[in-house]
């Protein structure tokens, strides 16, 4: 099994990004806000929880998030690996992570940050912002607000998966492609 954190800050482009690689890698590709994304569309329980954390640019709270991770992990039993894009961002995420990745005999490979200066992010996040139709990408408030909830609670994964030998960053300016290209050489190697 392959599993590969796809890490970076808001707009650095790690959706973008994984939608290539999992294709090439054969992987699931699991975005944490995707999966609450659809469940905010869909008014379920889950959704309208996520939706006063989301609306703000705050995190939602570990304990459900790493439930709905799990969950979509063993909604995949067969999966030849996972790319885990948006989770963790807190440490107590990675390391829930950790503990129910290795009761499947299984763990990550590595870390792979997309490293891009905030400027650049903010640009790249208001132009998304025009035709996702996401409110969290429509307000600088609201933009300014999802990076301090990156630089306090998930930048230091960082160091986390440092001192496992796991982090790997990756220049993410540039062509999309000339930036799949540099993930591959990463991952090629995990
Ligand atoms: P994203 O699509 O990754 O930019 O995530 C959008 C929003 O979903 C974030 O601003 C958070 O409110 C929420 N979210 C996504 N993933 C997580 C996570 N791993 N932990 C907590 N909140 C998350």
């Amino acid at each position: 099994m392959k599993n590969i954190v796809l890490f970076g800050p808001p707009g650095a482009g790690k959706g973008t990004q994984a939608e290539f690689l999992k294709t090439k890698y054969n992987l699931i590709h699991i975005s944490t806000g995707d999966v609450f994304r659809y469940n905010i569309k869909n008014e379920t329980e889950l959704g309208l929880l996520a939706k006063s954390y989301m609306d703000i640019g705050d995190l939602v709270p570990d304990e459900v998030t790493i439930d709905m991770l799990k969950a979509e992990v063993n909604d995949n039993p067969e999966a030849n690996g996972f790319i885990f894009d948006g989770f963790p961002r807190t440490e107590s995420q990675a390391e829930s992570l950790d503990v129910f990745l290795k009761e499947k005999n299984t763990g990550i490979n590595g870390m792979i940050a997309l490293e891009v200066p905030e400027n650049l992010l903010v640009e790249r996040l208001l132009n998304r912002g025009k035709t996702s139709g996401r409110s969290d990408d429509q307000d600088e408030n609201k933009i300014r607000n999802r990076f301090n909830e990156y630089e306090t609670k998930t930048a230091i994964l960082k160091h986390y998966y440092q001192n496992q030998n796991k982090y790997f960053g990756v220049d993410g300016v540039g062509s999309i492609n000339d930036i799949t290209v540099r993930l591959e050489q990463v991952i090629d190697k995990l």
